[in-house]
């Protein structure tokens, strides 16, 4: 397959990246993934803003401008006769020897790659289970940064429970998922945690959020404790991998019914909807 290497593409064997490139050593670096749905990138603007923010968040400066970026990402993805699928793209401070403190020459490595990825149609008509899990990453995660060991031990621990994500929570707080937001709903308003440095301003959270505003659906962009969760008529997380899944069960015990609530199902309608105005087929 084709794979963008800085603002080239060439074919993934001939990919190399250094022993000490910072992204490999300390995870110095960010990235995005990207939905592809029928051939063409879902809010790819939105993705590509959010890239730049999280560099320069982290003094990565990307050598290219937006636009280009978005013709290379599409490039890759008609190269690659992607019609479903997403494009992971990261950047990192890219090779030197290794040291804590940034390089005084830093050139920056970008590889970007593609996937078929099939839409998760049936957990999303049955829901998924959760586990609540402490929250213990750092104080930056509105940074969408390569530094994932704290999302990773905390999604192995609710594997191994058997549930589909962890519900991260700080204290009684919950912030949001392992890799997706989450939402509750109550008494017909939707509950979410605030965009906060506590948790990652999703793509498909900001999709939701006016999608409650076309549908008349209240939004409180106000966190809710564990109990909260648990007293919630409908629960559901997103992710632009996920969508909107709802989530039936926290550690074994039923939300709502146990079963997808009512305004999860428009919203995930409405979603659809939303692809099919969005997507030029
Ligand atoms: N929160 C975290 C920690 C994530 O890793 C992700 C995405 O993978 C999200 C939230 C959801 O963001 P988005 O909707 O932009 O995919």
């Amino acid at each position: 397959a084709w794979i963008l290497h800085n603002d080239t593409l060439i074919q993934e064997e001939e990919l190399a990246i250094s022993k000490e490139d910072r992204g490999y050593q300390f995870g110095d670096g960010i990235y995005e993934v990207i939905r592809i749905y029928e051939g063409n990138l879902f809010t790819a603007k939105e993705h590509i803003d959010r890239f730049y923010a999280s560099a320069e968040k982290i003094k990565i400066v990307i050598p290219y401008t937006k636009d280009v970026l978005h013709k290379l990402l599409y490039d890759l993805v008609e190269q690659n006769e992607i019609n479903n699928g997403q494009v992971y793209v990261q950047i990192t401070r890219g090779d030197a020897m290794r040291q804590h403190h940034f390089p005084q020459e830093t050139s920056p490595v970008m590889v970007a790659y593609t996937k078929t990825v099939e839409r998760p149609k049936e957990m999303m008509e049955a829901g998924v289970h959760g586990t609540f899990i402490e929250d213990m990453r750092w104080l930056r995660c509105d940074i969408k940064s390569l530094n994932l060991l704290g999302n990773v031990m905390a999604k192995q621990e609710a594997h191994e429970a058997g549930s589909y994500e962890a519900i991260l929570h700080r204290g009684e707080v919950v912030t949001e998922g392992s890799s997706s937001n989450m939402y509750g709903i109550k008494n017909g308003i939707l509950y979410t945690h605030p965009a906060t440095n506590l948790i990652l301003n999703g793509i498909t959270r900001s999709v939701i959020l006016d999608l409650c505003r076309n549908l008349g659906i209240e939004v409180q962009e106000t966190a809710f404790t564990k109990e909260q969760a648990l007293e919630m008529d409908e629960f559901f997380m997103s992710s632009t991998t996920a969508e909107i899944m709802p989530i039936v069960r926290i550690d074994g015990q039923e939300i709502g019914n146990g079963s997808p609530g009512e305004a999860t199902r428009k919203l995930q309608q409405a979603f659809e909807a939303n692809l099919k105005l969005t997507v030029k087929m």
